[in-house]
């Protein structure tokens, strides 16, 4: 099998086997009008954010924020402290004490650092005045570098480009495509190049269909979102996607969970105009599937036994 027959191929797996992930998650203010104390929020997939520009500069944000740190809890709790700031807003981070600034965006990590980042960036979008950014500036900007460029470009503005990181390298280098230090440029070449002939006529398995048709999903969709009020979402995401409903039900009933619950989508409302469109899909799920893998099996002490590319492996 050709090597970019190969890069596909892969992706199919992981769509079949984790669901579609409906990255950019976003996180979602559910208290209503009762007032502020009650503030419930949620960190919520397949939303096809960005709705709206709000939405895209909380994914630049995001973007920031989740440089060389997880995104649970760490990057979720400090959007949700920027948003109960009401600082979710370019002009209110610029004016925002930069005491005030790091203690929110503590939980992420780096905060010092960040906090310098967030500004610069606030002011080159602002700069922008709604215009989408090139990749270029993006990378003039001090602390973005090509990962975080990349992810802006896909996520926010929906470019049809291919974000690498660790564990894309990590994951192909095992699976024999290159060296694990093999540069940024070169990894995602391979992947872009996998998709270049991408017609919209081949789309049923890339787009995870036979998983949108998937009752017990559906099934499990619903349970989710009656458990919304309690439950700690990495281990209701780990359980959902395991398909352990049982045991998602029980996270549930606890009440003493401190993180919003991960919503995940039954299926992604899919209507694409044009191929740029479905690539810009391919290359969100594929990134976020890569994510998934490598927390779940591929990490750094692999645990290759139930790993579905086991057999195509050089790792093993
Ligand atoms: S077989 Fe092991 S090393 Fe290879 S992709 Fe799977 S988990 Fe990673």
């Amino acid at each position: 099998m050709k090597t970019q027959q190969k890069i596909k191929s892969i992706y199919e797996k992981l769509l079949c086997l984790y669901g579609q992930q409906g990255w950019w998650p976003i996180i979602t203010d559910k208290s209503g009008k009762s007032g502020k104390s009650s503030s419930k929020y949620l960190c919520e997939h397949g939303l096809n954010a960005p709705r709206n520009d709000s939405e895209r500069f909380e994914i630049c944000v995001g973007a920031i924020l989740t440089q060389n740190t997880g995104w649970y809890p760490n990057v979720v709790n400090a959007l949700i402290n920027l948003k109960r700031l009401k600082a979710m807003d370019p002009k209110k981070i610029l004016k925002l004490d930069d005491e005030k600034l790091k203690q929110a965006i503590r939980p992420a990590g780096y905060f010092n650092q960040k906090a310098k980042k967030l500004k610069e960036f606030c002011r080159f979008y602002m700069g922008l005045n709604g215009r989408n950014p090139s990749r270029e500036a993006l990378l003039n900007i001090w602390g973005i570098g090509p990962e975080t460029a990349d992810s802006m470009l896909l996520y926010a503005y929906d470019k049809p480009i291919f974000v690498v990181d660790a564990y894309t390298k990590r994951i192909f280098s095992r699976l024999g495509f290159f060296k694990e230090d093999a540069a940024y440029d070169e990894v995602q070449k391979l992947f872009m190049n996998a998709f270049k002939d991408q017609s919209c006529s081949d789309k049923k398995s890339l787009l995870g269909d036979e998983m949108n048709s998937d009752e017990s999903r559906r099934q499990q969709w619903r349970t989710a979102k009656q458990g919304l009020a309690q439950g700690n979402c990495e281990r209701v995401r780990n359980e959902l996607t395991r398909k352990s409903l049982s045991v998602a039900q029980d996270i549930f009933s606890q009440k003493n969970g401190r993180l919003p619950p991960l919503l995940l989508p039954p299926s992604v409302k899919i209507d694409f105009q044009n191929v740029n469109e479905l690539k810009t899909y391919i290359f969100k799920e594929y990134h976020a599937l890569i994510v998934e893998h490598a927390k779940r099996h591929c990490k750094t002490n692999a645990d290759c036994d139930v790993c579905l590319l086991k057999s195509k492996c050089e790792y093993v």
